[in-house]
Protein backbone atom coordinates (compact mmCIF):
# COMPACT_ATOMS: atom_id res chain seq x y z
CA UNK A 1 0.00 0.00 0.00
CA UNK A 2 2.59 2.20 0.75
CA UNK A 3 4.87 1.91 -1.91
CA UNK A 4 1.72 2.92 -4.42
CA UNK A 5 2.13 6.33 -2.34
CA UNK A 6 6.11 6.59 -3.04
CA UNK A 7 6.99 5.09 0.24
CA UNK A 8 10.04 2.90 -0.15
CA UNK A 9 10.36 -0.19 1.35
CA UNK A 10 13.04 -1.06 3.91
CA UNK A 11 13.52 -4.67 2.62
CA UNK A 12 13.66 -5.88 -0.96
CA UNK A 13 15.37 -5.07 -4.24
CA UNK A 14 14.95 -1.12 -3.83
CA UNK A 15 14.47 -1.03 -0.17
CA UNK A 16 15.91 1.37 1.80
CA UNK A 17 18.51 -1.07 3.95
CA UNK A 18 19.28 -2.77 0.85
CA UNK A 19 20.59 0.75 -0.85
CA UNK A 20 22.16 2.37 2.52
CA UNK A 21 22.62 -0.65 4.32
CA UNK A 22 21.13 -1.97 7.69
CA UNK A 23 20.46 0.30 10.41
CA UNK A 24 21.41 -0.24 13.81
CA UNK A 25 19.44 -2.50 15.43
CA UNK A 26 19.49 -0.92 18.61
CA UNK A 27 17.30 2.53 18.06
CA UNK A 28 15.58 2.22 21.10
CA UNK A 29 18.08 1.46 23.83
CA UNK A 30 20.05 4.40 22.18
CA UNK A 31 16.69 6.96 22.72
CA UNK A 32 15.96 6.38 25.74
CA UNK A 33 19.71 6.80 26.99
CA UNK A 34 19.28 10.37 25.83
CA UNK A 35 16.16 11.18 24.77
CA UNK A 36 17.49 14.78 24.32
CA UNK A 37 19.86 14.61 22.54
CA UNK A 38 17.94 12.07 20.27
CA UNK A 39 15.28 14.75 19.64
CA UNK A 40 17.93 17.54 19.30
CA UNK A 41 19.50 15.75 16.03
CA UNK A 42 15.60 15.14 14.92
CA UNK A 43 15.40 18.76 14.87
CA UNK A 44 18.73 19.65 13.52
CA UNK A 45 17.99 17.38 10.48
CA UNK A 46 20.68 15.10 11.74
CA UNK A 47 19.69 12.03 10.44
CA UNK A 48 21.25 8.95 8.84
CA UNK A 49 20.53 8.99 4.74
CA UNK A 50 18.02 6.29 4.64
CA UNK A 51 15.71 8.17 7.40
CA UNK A 52 16.10 11.73 5.60
CA UNK A 53 14.71 9.60 2.34
CA UNK A 54 11.78 8.18 4.51
CA UNK A 55 10.78 11.24 6.10
CA UNK A 56 10.69 13.10 2.62
CA UNK A 57 8.75 10.40 1.05
CA UNK A 58 5.95 10.73 3.73
CA UNK A 59 5.71 14.25 3.54
CA UNK A 60 4.74 13.73 0.37
CA UNK A 61 2.56 10.69 0.06
CA UNK A 62 -1.30 11.05 -0.40
CA UNK A 63 -3.65 8.16 -0.03
CA UNK A 64 -4.15 6.19 -3.72
CA UNK A 65 -6.74 4.60 -5.25
CA UNK A 66 -6.41 1.03 -2.65
CA UNK A 67 -6.85 3.34 0.19
CA UNK A 68 -10.00 4.72 -0.78
CA UNK A 69 -11.11 1.36 -1.68
CA UNK A 70 -10.16 0.19 1.70
CA UNK A 71 -12.48 2.58 2.96
CA UNK A 72 -15.19 2.11 0.77
CA UNK A 73 -15.49 -1.60 1.55
CA UNK A 74 -15.55 -0.71 5.21
CA UNK A 75 -18.05 1.26 4.74
CA UNK A 76 -19.96 -1.05 2.42
CA UNK A 77 -19.61 -3.40 5.92
CA UNK A 78 -17.48 -5.86 3.81
CA UNK A 79 -14.20 -5.06 5.71
CA UNK A 80 -14.43 -5.05 9.63
CA UNK A 81 -11.06 -4.13 10.17
CA UNK A 82 -7.65 -3.18 9.26
CA UNK A 83 -4.44 -4.27 10.50
CA UNK A 84 -1.52 -2.43 9.12
CA UNK A 85 2.29 -2.17 9.55
CA UNK A 86 2.44 0.91 7.60
CA UNK A 87 3.28 4.06 9.56
CA UNK A 88 2.33 6.68 7.21
CA UNK A 89 -1.03 7.42 8.16
CA UNK A 90 -2.71 7.23 4.69
CA UNK A 91 -5.30 5.00 5.86
CA UNK A 92 -7.02 7.43 8.31
CA UNK A 93 -6.11 9.85 5.36
CA UNK A 94 -8.42 7.97 3.20
CA UNK A 95 -11.34 8.19 5.90
CA UNK A 96 -10.51 4.22 7.56
CA UNK A 97 -12.44 4.22 10.68
CA UNK A 98 -11.42 0.59 12.09
CA UNK A 99 -7.67 1.08 11.91
CA UNK A 100 -4.84 -1.20 13.97
CA UNK A 101 -1.27 0.39 13.57
CA UNK A 102 0.96 -1.96 14.73
CA UNK A 103 3.87 -0.56 13.97
CA UNK A 104 2.35 2.99 15.15
CA UNK A 105 1.80 6.18 13.20
CA UNK A 106 4.65 8.76 12.16
CA UNK A 107 1.83 11.64 12.43
CA UNK A 108 1.54 11.25 15.93
CA UNK A 109 4.10 10.95 18.99
CA UNK A 110 3.23 8.66 21.67
CA UNK A 111 4.23 8.57 25.52
CA UNK A 112 7.02 5.28 26.78
CA UNK A 113 5.25 5.93 30.75
CA UNK A 114 1.94 5.70 30.05
CA UNK A 115 1.40 5.08 26.03
CA UNK A 116 -0.38 8.35 25.82
CA UNK A 117 -0.87 9.14 21.83
CA UNK A 118 -0.95 13.06 20.59
CA UNK A 119 -0.97 14.56 17.03
CA UNK A 120 2.46 15.11 15.79
CA UNK A 121 1.64 17.86 13.63
CA UNK A 122 4.38 18.08 11.48
CA UNK A 123 6.45 15.24 10.28
CA UNK A 124 9.42 16.95 11.03
CA UNK A 125 9.01 19.05 14.72
CA UNK A 126 10.75 22.38 15.15
CA UNK A 127 11.07 21.96 18.85
CA UNK A 128 11.61 18.52 21.01
CA UNK A 129 8.45 17.65 22.40
CA UNK A 130 7.17 18.49 25.98
CA UNK A 131 7.14 15.36 28.15
CA UNK A 132 3.73 13.42 28.35
CA UNK A 133 1.18 16.26 29.85
CA UNK A 134 -0.11 12.75 32.04
CA UNK A 135 2.56 11.33 33.75
CA UNK A 136 5.51 13.40 32.59
CA UNK A 137 7.54 10.82 30.86
CA UNK A 138 9.47 11.57 27.24
CA UNK A 139 7.38 10.96 24.67
CA UNK A 140 8.97 9.27 21.48
CA UNK A 141 7.67 9.15 17.84
CA UNK A 142 4.43 6.78 17.55
CA UNK A 143 6.23 4.16 15.19
CA UNK A 144 8.04 1.22 16.82
CA UNK A 145 11.49 1.78 16.85
CA UNK A 146 14.21 -1.75 16.58
CA UNK A 147 14.38 -3.10 20.05
CA UNK A 148 10.93 -1.55 21.24
CA UNK A 149 8.06 -3.74 21.45
CA UNK A 150 4.77 -3.16 19.87
CA UNK A 151 2.78 -1.38 22.41
CA UNK A 152 0.59 -4.37 24.43
CA UNK A 153 -2.70 -2.38 23.44
CA UNK A 154 -2.12 -2.48 19.97
CA UNK A 155 -1.15 -6.37 20.13
CA UNK A 156 -3.99 -7.20 21.89
CA UNK A 157 -6.61 -5.08 20.08
CA UNK A 158 -5.31 -6.52 16.78
CA UNK A 159 -5.02 -10.48 18.43
CA UNK A 160 -9.06 -9.44 18.90
CA UNK A 161 -9.83 -8.61 15.70
CA UNK A 162 -7.93 -11.72 14.40
CA UNK A 163 -10.30 -14.31 17.14
CA UNK A 164 -13.22 -12.85 15.07
CA UNK A 165 -12.17 -12.89 11.61
CA UNK A 166 -13.42 -15.69 9.20
CA UNK A 167 -11.70 -14.04 5.98
CA UNK A 168 -8.20 -12.18 6.29
CA UNK A 169 -6.92 -10.39 3.28
CA UNK A 170 -3.31 -10.00 3.25
CA UNK A 171 -2.42 -7.36 1.26
CA UNK A 172 0.82 -6.47 -0.08
CA UNK A 173 2.90 -7.54 3.08
CA UNK A 174 6.06 -10.58 2.74
CA UNK A 175 4.36 -11.65 5.65
CA UNK A 176 7.87 -12.14 6.99
CA UNK A 177 8.35 -9.51 9.63
CA UNK A 178 6.67 -10.74 13.24
CA UNK A 179 4.52 -9.97 14.89
CA UNK A 180 2.41 -8.50 12.83
CA UNK A 181 2.91 -11.59 10.05
CA UNK A 182 2.36 -14.24 13.48
CA UNK A 183 -1.49 -12.73 13.24
CA UNK A 184 -2.07 -14.15 9.40
CA UNK A 185 -0.77 -17.93 10.77
CA UNK A 186 -3.33 -17.41 13.99
CA UNK A 187 -6.07 -16.40 11.62
CA UNK A 188 -5.29 -19.46 9.99
CA UNK A 189 -5.50 -21.94 12.48
CA UNK A 190 -8.04 -20.49 13.49
CA UNK A 191 -10.22 -21.47 10.22
CA UNK A 192 -10.52 -18.66 8.82
CA UNK A 193 -9.56 -17.93 4.44
CA UNK A 194 -7.28 -16.42 3.68
CA UNK A 195 -6.18 -13.97 0.55
CA UNK A 196 -3.27 -12.78 -0.89
CA UNK A 197 -3.20 -9.94 -2.79
CA UNK A 198 0.38 -9.50 -4.17
CA UNK A 199 1.96 -8.85 -7.32
CA UNK A 200 4.94 -11.12 -5.75
CA UNK A 201 5.01 -14.78 -4.05
CA UNK A 202 5.23 -14.73 -0.60
CA UNK A 203 6.09 -17.39 2.29
CA UNK A 204 2.42 -17.06 2.64
CA UNK A 205 1.27 -17.46 -1.21
CA UNK A 206 1.80 -21.75 -0.34
CA UNK A 207 -0.84 -21.74 2.14
CA UNK A 208 -3.34 -18.96 0.95
CA UNK A 209 -6.98 -20.11 -0.10
CA UNK A 210 -6.80 -17.53 -2.61
CA UNK A 211 -4.39 -15.49 -4.62
CA UNK A 212 -4.31 -12.49 -6.19
CA UNK A 213 -1.48 -11.48 -8.01
CA UNK A 214 -2.01 -7.89 -8.72
CA UNK A 215 -0.79 -4.25 -7.01
CA UNK A 216 -2.90 -3.75 -3.91
CA UNK A 217 -4.51 -0.31 -5.72
CA UNK A 218 -5.88 -2.09 -8.44
CA UNK A 219 -7.19 -5.40 -6.76
CA UNK A 220 -8.91 -3.45 -4.05
CA UNK A 221 -10.15 -1.22 -6.45
CA UNK A 222 -11.72 -3.62 -8.21
CA UNK A 223 -13.06 -5.99 -5.15
CA UNK A 224 -14.36 -2.19 -3.96
CA UNK A 225 -16.25 -1.79 -7.38
CA UNK A 226 -17.68 -5.23 -7.45
CA UNK A 227 -19.00 -5.34 -3.54
CA UNK A 228 -19.74 -1.35 -3.52
CA UNK A 229 -23.91 -1.69 -3.08
CA UNK A 230 -24.54 2.21 -4.23
CA UNK A 231 -22.64 0.81 -7.70
CA UNK A 232 -24.92 -1.09 -10.20
CA UNK A 233 -22.67 -2.75 -12.65
CA UNK A 234 -25.24 -3.92 -14.44
CA UNK A 235 -25.18 -0.70 -16.03
CA UNK A 236 -21.42 -0.42 -16.35
CA UNK A 237 -20.35 -3.38 -18.48
CA UNK A 238 -16.83 -2.26 -18.03
CA UNK A 239 -17.06 -3.27 -14.70
CA UNK A 240 -16.32 -6.48 -13.02
CA UNK A 241 -18.97 -8.46 -11.80
CA UNK A 242 -18.76 -11.00 -8.79
CA UNK A 243 -18.00 -13.79 -11.29
CA UNK A 244 -15.44 -12.50 -13.22
CA UNK A 245 -13.42 -11.73 -9.67
CA UNK A 246 -14.16 -15.41 -8.70
CA UNK A 247 -12.45 -16.51 -12.01
CA UNK A 248 -9.75 -13.93 -12.15
CA UNK A 249 -8.89 -15.16 -8.54
CA UNK A 250 -8.39 -18.94 -9.50
CA UNK A 251 -6.78 -18.58 -12.65
CA UNK A 252 -3.85 -16.21 -11.16
CA UNK A 253 -3.70 -18.08 -7.44
CA UNK A 254 -4.21 -21.57 -6.13
CA UNK A 255 -7.39 -23.29 -5.16
CA UNK A 256 -10.58 -21.30 -4.50
ZN1 LIG B 1 2.65 9.62 29.79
Amino acid sequence: MSVESGIPTFRGKDGLWTRYGPPPMDGFSRFREDPAGWWERRVNREMDDHMIELRDALIAARPHAGHHALAALEQAGAVQHVITQNIDGLDLKAGLKNLIEIHGNRTRLRCIGCGRRTALGDIVPEEPPEPCGQCGQVVKFDTVMFGEPVPSDTMKAAREQIDRASCVLAVGTSASVRPASGLLWIAMSQGATIIEINPFETKLTSICDVVIRARAGEALSQLASVLDPEQDSLDNPDSMHESDVRSSMSRNGSRL
